[in-house]
């Protein structure tokens, strides 16, 4: 630019330090930008035509945010991917986007809390329909697919906090029967997982495995092409867009996160087995575990089972003892972390539901749910062993002539 520029407006045009052909940084920079710009008026408009390829405006794509959308479609083995500004955000454009007024929806007792109120409240008053059974129902999944044209399965598995684990092949098989597209909230799964089977959409949550640190949030839609193509247009007018810096988060907790999840996960095992020959543990439940009731189907489906384990510790006083006197395990919801956590009963909401369908969900007033770190093993297993200790002295029952 010109001698005669004054440097107040300078600052605001820098100079540029390309990086020259052939040579490129490992780790690839933050496109922290909002907008991007052509050469010239001509360019921009074949841009914005469809006729260049070229990013405009961050809202609607970034080069950050991309690679993170490549690569989380790369790990579930689909074409493509949306990624959003959170779990929730993912979610509720995946419903938003494939339903209308007068549709029907199929989901469960057992789906996230969040999405039970998107599907049944905020799709309800737009006139979208929906019917609530439960994941291990099977011959009522069929019998509602045949009797009501059905739009969208949405489900989870393992689901929480319960890790009951969804038949998807016998699933995605009747709703295909009928017409139905499912939706499969692969949080607790994780990106490598269930990939093999013909899930329509997927949707994740990023904030937990995907980042693994727990100090960035965001979500993502993994579908075909043709799915994802006809999402993004809306999406931008939506707005739910992830942040650049965010999207560049994510993807530094991507590279590891293969051996974070299998990390967590044989810690997560062993924690399993300890709690289930404690005497104090009335029950758990842990995919991974034989004695799981659907650990043969979890084989078939998964090869990490995932990082929660969920115990029952037969009374309110009992569970809430066993969350206070853990040390290692924070109080606070989440999962996915480096660090472990634990979530009492009292925090399980399940207000939504019948008497009826919280039986059928499974959680009860004396349900733990623990998601486990990357802490040493040794030491979350006496952490565990003294709170257990210190629930079995809360849980005995009264003295004889006390209150
Ligand atoms: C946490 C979670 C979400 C929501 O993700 P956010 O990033 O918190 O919005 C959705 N589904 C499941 C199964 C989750 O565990």
């Amino acid at each position: 630019m010109s001698d005669s520029i004054k440097d107040s407006t300078l600052v605001n045009h820098p100079p540029e330090a390309p990086v020259p052909e052939g040579n490129r940084p490992l780790v690839p920079p933050i496109y922290q930008s909002v907008k991007f710009e052509f050469d010239d008026l001509e360019h921009t408009l074949e841009f914005l035509r469809g006729d260049r390829p070229g990013y405009f405006y961050t809202r609607a794509s970034n080069p950050t945010t991309r690679q993170l959308e490549l690569l989380c479609a790369q790990m579930q083995g689909r074409d493509d991917c949306l990624v959003t500004g959170s779990g929730v955000a993912a979610i509720s454009h995946t419903l938003l986007a494939l339903t209308k007024q007068g549709d029907h929806v199929l989901c469960f007792v057992e789906t996230y809390n969040p999405t039970r109120y998107l599907i049944r409240r905020l799709l309800g008053r737009f006139g979208v329909t929906c019917t609530m059974l439960s994941i291990e129902d099977l011959a009522g999944i069929g019998r509602v697919l045949s009797s009501t044209a059905t739009r969208l399965v949405v489900f989870e598995s393992p689901t929480n906090p319960m890790t009951k684990i969804a038949d998807i092949e016998a699933i995605t098989r009747l709703a295909h029967e009928h017409g139905a597209l499912t939706v499969l909230d692969n949080t607790f799964a994780g990106l490598h997982q269930h990939g093999e089977f013909p899930i329509d959409i997927f949707v994740h949550s990023l904030t937990k495995y995907a980042s693994g640190t727990g100090d960035v949030m965001g979500g993502a839609v993994i579908a075909r092409t043709d799915i994802i193509r006809a999402m993004r247009n809306e999406f931008s007018t939506l707005g739910g867009m992830l942040d650049p810096h965010a999207a560049w988060l994510v993807l530094r907790g991507l590279k590891t996160y293969y051996v974070r999840y299998r990390a967590q996960s044989a810690r997560a095992m062993a924690v399993a087995r300890m709690l289930a020959g404690h005497a104090q543990v009335v029950k758990v439940h842990y995919p991974g575990l034989e004695s799981h009731p659907q650990h043969a189907l979890a084989r078939k489906q998964m090869r990490d089972f995932g990082t929660v384990v969920t115990l029952d510790l037969g009374s309110a006083e009992a569970a809430s003892w066993f969350a206070d006197r853990l040390k290692l395990f924070a109080i606070t919801a989440s999962l996915g972390a480096t660090e472990s956590l634990v979530v009492p009963p009292q925090m399980m909401s399940g207000r939504d539901l019948s008497a009826e369908q919280s039986r059928i969900s499974g959680i009860t007033d004396s349900t733990v749910r623990l998601s486990i770190g990357l802490e040493e093993l040794d030491d979350l297993l006496a952490d565990l062993r003294q709170a257990l200790d210190a629930a079995a002295v809360a849980g005995a029952p009264a003295p004889a002539g006390q209150e």
